[in-house]
């Protein structure tokens, strides 16, 4: 009995869609909602510090001197605090995890020096200046 029982099993698996995936073969299809990874729009940060100081995991760091803005991703816990609090609303949470690794990431973001002629020009706004790139 336990024989025909295991038999069927067998024969039904043998017809069925495979529970799991052929990652990374077959990439991940991400939710609309899922929490990722946090992600800066460098271009648009003041470097208050405020996200830094609401991170409950102390996971950011935010060097407005060397205008840097660095994430310690092993510690970020994906609560999306930093994103809620951020004035310039340059934060946010995107689908897909960053990838495994044996050390601990920290990922660092510069905002790109501007010439003092480009800045003269964004005060005098006689020209338009296109958008840096961003982040390294
Ligand atoms: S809260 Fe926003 S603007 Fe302020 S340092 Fe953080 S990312 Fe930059
Ligand atoms: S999502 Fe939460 S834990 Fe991660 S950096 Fe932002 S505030 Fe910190």
């Amino acid at each position: 009995m336990a024989n025909l029982k295991i038999g069927g099993m067998i024969l039904r698996s043998l017809f069925k869609k495979p529970a799991t995936q052929m990652y990374p073969v077959i990439p991940k299809e991400w939710k609309e909602r899922t929490r990722g990874r946090i992600e800066i729009d460098i271009d648009d940060c003041i470097f208050c510090g405020i996200c830094a100081r609401k991170c409950p995991t102390d996971a950011i760091t935010v060097n407005r001197t060397a205008k840097t803005w660095t994430i310690e991703r092993m510690g970020c816990v994906q609560c999306s605090c930093c994103v809620d609090v951020c004035p310039k609303s340059c934060l946010n949470n995107v689908a897909g995890y960053t990838s495994p690794d044996v050390v601990k990431i920290v990922d660092t973001f510069t905002k790109a020096e501007e010439t003092p002629q480009v800045e003269e020009a964004l005060k005098s706004d006689a020209v338009s200046v296109p958008e840096a790139t961003g982040a390294e």
